[in-house]
């Protein structure tokens, strides 16, 4: 093996919105973790590997800090006090059409605590005209800047480079092949959620939660079976849709990207069930896959 081979954690954070997803999927080239225009969307962790001759960087793609109004946001904290003790390096990803927001200074005030070595990531150039101004004051607090385009693609080998330089020296985790650790099956999770957030207004989405009850890879096809809890009777015909036309526009749209993303026939299920409240209750998240 290499002796100059690198291979290390980057943890991505920052406020909801800011595209850090979008930023992970512009690396890797994949659509591993879902984008939507609506806040909060990715509600866990995502290992996303880059692996190139010479350094593999595993990505931690992690929810926003949130106000802890809700249980899912205290999970939420913690999963990223987990993911941020176990990085080589943070990745502050804040976007310049609207920086320095509140949001923004609190969250550079409880990020200098940590350890590892931050980067700014200045995203969403393509918006503005000048950042100057924003590039001086992220420098007073973090040891690197960079200006960057997720959604054009500005300035993402310069990202590579530099979390590169902060890796330490060591083998590869992964197999160079892998995109990521994640079973298929969470990414089809992910993939209905999208859909669902992408089809509905504010209500549906922040009270839906998608779980996959079956999934099974045959020869030629994959069946999956999917429960979405909601926390309302009245959500059920919203989230259905009149003769079954919603739901079954959620499965179409669904089965289209897994199709794309796993290479054979998907056959998917979708199930609608009531959970009151399972935002709020610490067994019924647990129940749901948030552990
Ligand atoms: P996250 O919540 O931080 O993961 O944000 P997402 O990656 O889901 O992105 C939120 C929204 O910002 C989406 O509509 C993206 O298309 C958009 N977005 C992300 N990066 C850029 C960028 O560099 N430029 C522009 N114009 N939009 C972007
Ligand atoms: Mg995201």
């Amino acid at each position: 093996m290499d002796a100059n081979f690198k291979c290390g954690f980057a943890a991505i954070v920052g406020k909801p919105n800011v595209g850090k997803s979008t930023l992970m999927n512009a690396i890797l080239g994949e659509k591993l973790s879902i984008i939507s225009p609506k806040p909060q969307t990715t509600r866990q962790n995502i290992k996303g590997i880059y692996s190139d001759d010479t350094r593999q960087i595993i990505f931690l793609d992690t929810p926003g800090f949130l106000q802890p109004r809700y249980e899912l946001h205290e999970k939420m904290r913690s999963i990223i006090q987990d993911t941020l003790g176990n990085a080589d390096v943070v990745l502050f990803v804040t976007d310049a059409p609207h920086f320095p927001t509140d949001y923004d200074k609190e969250f550079i005030e409880i990020i200098k605590h940590i350890r590892a070595p931050r980067i700014a990531l200045l995203n969403k150039i393509d918006l503005v005209e000048d950042y100057t101004e924003s590039m001086v004051l992220l420098g007073k607090s973090f040891d690197q800047v960079l200006p960057i385009s997720a959604k054009t693609g500005t300035n993402m080998d310069k990202v590579l480079d530099l979390v590169s330089k902060y890796l330490p020296y060591s083998p590869p985790h992964y197999d160079p092949e892998d995109l990521s650790d994640q079973p298929m099956r969470f990414f089809a999770q992910e993939i209905i959620r999208e859909k669902i957030m992408l089809n509905f207004k504010e209500e549906i989405p922040y009270a839906s939660a998608v779980i996959i009850t079956h999934f099974r890879e045959l020869e030629d096809k994959v069946d999956i079976e999917a429960t979405i809890w909601i926390e309302r009777d009245s959500q059920k015909p919203i989230l259905i849709g009149k003769n079954g036309s919603m739901i079954a526009k959620i499965r179409t749209a669904a089965e289209k990207d897994l199709e794309k993303m796993i290479g054979m026939k998907v056959f998917l299920h979708l199930f609608v069930k009531i959970n009151k409240n399972w935002r709020k209750n610490k067994h019924a998240l647990k129940e749901l896959g948030f552990q």
